[in-house]
């Protein structure tokens, strides 16, 4: 079966990770006979200097006539002094929006092999950590009415948190679905006890938990969630929650598992298309030098296979792989204890490849 994917390198640390994703992606290709297309486009910085706009149409066109979307990381110091509507940042609010991704899916998992680098207790997390954080991406206060006027008290602004029934409803049942293939658990995290639209974010919640009969469904506080989230992580399986909680607690979820190059993300369209990258930034401090894990946008290529392709099996080991290289010891930079193997960028993606 032939696939078609955009591929984003973009900036800094981007087209070193991407190059080692590629490489596993192609090994799958062949272990398992399929044939990935790849499509090159620019977004951010890179897309700056050569066309002038950080989303060219051609990127979006591309994106848009492929099945899936691989983007590295976009953004850094060259960029920096642009006003906020022209950095290269602003490529990902683009493709959010062109593409229509409305569900943004964030693992935080724990590799046995990397316990210790959570920053907490090891009686906390016997046993491993696998959470998901699903996001709502295109709505709320990121995309509500905004403003200046002038009050009693002088000049003020003011952005509205604003929630229609059918995005509540859309963003639960990718929930909902998800747990049905994880451990049946949905936590579903607003501040209901005060906001208006985070009332209906529970009511709606409610009646599309009726669908999934065999899925448990809990509703926690914003502030509770994010308590809960360090006192015992390991009650979580699928949160779901608004664009503006799941931007903070996603942070917070993948700060526990304690190594930022090692998640993936996902941000999911209407059937089955989807945008694929790691949770990290473009990290200018160590672009070029051989030095970024790519273990987080190879993990990515798997939840890419998992979510878009249905590719089960090849998504299964591609994350065996991963864990095999990490019990042979083999560490990048931002994981290396001073025990293992320490090793670059390449020999991380060809060690995993290699493994599959
Ligand atoms: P960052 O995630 O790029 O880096 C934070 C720290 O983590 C740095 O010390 C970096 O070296 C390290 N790091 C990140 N990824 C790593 C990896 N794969 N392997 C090893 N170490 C890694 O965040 P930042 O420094 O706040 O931002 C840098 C640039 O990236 C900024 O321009 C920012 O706007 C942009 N950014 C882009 C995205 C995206 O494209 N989705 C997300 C966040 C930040």
């Amino acid at each position: 079966m032939n696939y078609n994917i955009a591929v984003i390198p973009g900036d800094g640390i981007g087209p070193d990770i991407v190059a080692q994703a590629v490489l596993v992606l192609e090994k799958v290709g062949e272990k398992f006979g399929h044939t990935f297309t790849l499509k090159n486009v620019l977004a951010g910085g890179s897309a700056i200097d050569a066309t002038g706009h950080c989303l060219p149409q051609e990127t979006i066109d591309v994106c848009k006539a492929s099945d899936a979307v691989l983007l590295g990381a976009v953004g850094g110091p060259k960029w920096d002094t642009l006003p906020g509507d022209q950095r290269p940042e602003r490529a990902l609010l683009g493709l959010r929006k062109e593409l229509g991704l409305f569900a943004n899916l964030r693992p935080a998992m724990i590799f046995e092999e990397l316990a210790e680098a959570s920053p907490l207790k090891a009686e906390i997390l016997a046993g491993g950590l696998d959470i998901v954080v699903v996001r709502e991406l295109t709505g709320g206060i990121y995309f509500g009415q905004r403003g200046t006027k002038e009050t009693d008290l002088g000049p003020a602004a003011y952005d509205v948190e604003q929630y229609a029934e059918e995005e509540v409803r859309r963003i639960a049942k990718v929930a909902f679905d998800m747990a049905r293939k994880r451990s049946r658990h949905v936590t579903s995290v607003d501040k209901a006890n005060v906001l208006e639209s985070s009332r209906l974010w529970r009511r709606v919640v409610a009646e599309v938990a009726k669908d999934y009969p065999e899925v448990t469904l809990d509703n926690l506080y914003v502030d509770n969630a994010a308590m809960q989230l360090v006192r015992n992580p390991r009650q979580f399986d699928v949160i779901v929650t608004s664009n503006i909680f799941g931007d903070i607690l996603s942070d917070e979820a993948s700060q526990i598992t304690g190594s930022i190059g090692m998640l993936p993300s996902a941000s999911l369209a209407k059937g089955n298309f989807g945008m694929y990258e790691p949770i990290h930034g473009s990290a200018p401090d160590i672009a070029g030098q051989d030095k970024a894990n790519p273990t987080a946008t190879i993990l990515s290529v798997a939840m890419m296979l998992r979510y878009t392709f249905g590719l089960t099996a090849e998504a299964d080991a591609i994350e065996a792989a991963v864990k095999a290289v990490l019990s042979q010891g083999y560490r990048t930079p931002d994981l290396f204890t001073g025990q293992g193997h320490l090793v670059g960028t390449a020999e991380m993606g060809r060690r995993i490849a290699d493994a599959l």
